[in-house]
């Protein structure tokens, strides 16, 4: 039993609960979902047939990837790998199809980012750049364990929330290192080997990066060892790079090949067909729910059909059956705008989930009055949260009977990891 395994979150049956799947795969007890699909053999061509019928395959492939997931998740053993191709594949070319006429996200620019001369809403060619990676030890406990979660960031994003935290790395497209899926691939690799629980594919937003990430997840399914020139690649983002942490391939395997849950953190501001592919490859997921069904998507990050997109979307979750948890972040003076119809929202929807009501909140970006990038329209989030305002938060939740004061309060403990370990 790993010290994953041994956290006292665990018993909080909502905890529990919701993702039982992902701590399998956390802990080697079952293979990712990517294994899965490299057991699920397509007769189709990958490369050489058309997109429409690519999107028939994986309607015909995809009830056949669940039963084998539900057969695998009550005890059965994983079925070889299909030789040729196979739903991980399919995957993959799908989502270099759509890079072609970009539909990762609502913005639908429709620009072939494979050729790179014209640009959509994110601003991106082709290439993707990493600003780091790292063991990552400030996520909710059943992600950060005690080895961390091993996060890959990505740069650049679909929406322009004014207060981001990150907002050198969202919105400069030329930050961080230009990588590659192979590159992507080793980065993962090692954070497993290293420890830790999960590969954490977070940015900016992620489904930017959509065909690199899939195109990584599909090397892992298939044998892939990095060489030495692709791991010193992926060492330059490396940020903890300083520190050691020890090899160990049997931290890393499940059935002698590499296996790892696939945590996909992000804005869920994204497609139908990003999260068709999505579902294939995720093992946990990690919504961040901000805005309330008004204006203020618009107004503070520039993104309209932002409340249908994301409530679409994490119903689609509870639908399909998905272990997932959601991030809400408590805004100053978005209380009754925001916070409140969100928290109702889970409750009418998804009541099982757990969810993490924030208090992190700080003025950055174009919200922060020492900050030369200050405008004065913003000046309405430019401060902290009060106590009241978090605390009305916290007390609509309670009343709404939601599961989130583990995941939220759980720092509370100041005695560190070895006080929330069972003995
Ligand atoms: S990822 Fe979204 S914003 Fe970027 S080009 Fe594609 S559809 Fe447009």
């Amino acid at each position: 039993m790993s010290d994953l395994t041994r956290l006292t979150v665990w018993d909080d049956p909502a905890i529990y609960g919701a993702l039982s799947w992902y701590l399998a795969v956390a802990e080697n007890q079952r293979p990712a979902k990517f294994r899965i699909a490299a057991t699920v053999a397509t007769k189709l061509d990958p490369a050489t047939s058309s997109e429409g019928a690519l999107w028939v395959e994986l309607d015909r492939l995809t009830p056949i990837f669940l039963a084998r997931w539900e057969a695998i998740r009550a005890g059965q053993r994983l079925p070889p790998a299909a030789e040729g191709p196979s739903l991980l594949e399919l995957c993959r070319e799908l989502a270099y199809r759509m890079l072609g006429h970009c539909n990762f996200c609502p913005w639908d620019c429709r620009v072939d980012r494979a050729l790179g001369a014209r640009f959509g809403a994110c601003k991106l060619a082709a290439g993707s750049r990493v600003s780091s990676h790292f063991h990552h030890t400030g996520e909710e406990l059943f992600y950060r364990g005690s080895e961390g979660s091993g996060t890959i960031f990505f740069t650049s994003c679909n929406m322009r929330c004014a207060f981001c935290q990150n907002g050198d790395i969202s919105t400069d497209k030329d930050n961080g290192e230009e990588t590659d899926p192979r590159t992507l691939a080793a980065m993962a690799w090692t954070l497993r080997r290293e420890g830790c629980h999960n590969i954490n594919w977070v940015g900016g937003e992620v489904v930017i990066h959509l065909h690199a990430i899939v195109d990584a997840i599909a090397l892992l399914g298939r044998d892939y060892t990095p060489t030495q020139a692709e791991l010193a690649r992926a060492r330059k983002t490396k940020a903890d790079r300083f520190l050691w942490y020890d090899e160990v391939p049997d931290a890393a395997l499940y059935d002698e090949a590499f296996n790892a849950p696939m945590l996909w953190n992000s804005n869920f501001f994204m497609t139908l067909e990003s999260m068709r592919i999505l579902r294939i490859l995720t093992d946990v997921w990690l919504p961040d729910f901000k805005f309330g069904p008004g204006r203020c998507a618009t107004t503070l990050a520039k993104t309209p059909w932002y409340w249908e997109t994301v409530t679409r979307n994490i119903e689609l979750l509870d639908e399909w059956g998905e272990d997932f948890s959601i991030r809400h972040l408590v805004m100053p003076n978005h209380i009754e705008c925001c916070t409140y119809p969100v928290l109702e929202w889970i409750a009418e929807r998804v009541p099982a989930a757990p969810v993490n009501v924030m208090a992190q909140f700080h003025p950055d970006n174009f919200c922060d009055p020492a900050s030369a990038k200050y405008r004065d329209k913003y000046a309405e989030i430019a401060r902290r949260p009060t106590h009241a305002e978090l605390e009305d938060s916290w007390r609509r939740a309670r009343e709404l009977g939601l599961k989130f004061e583990t995941a939220t309060f759980e720092r509370r403990n100041t005695f560190g990891i070895s006080a929330m370990l069972k003995i």
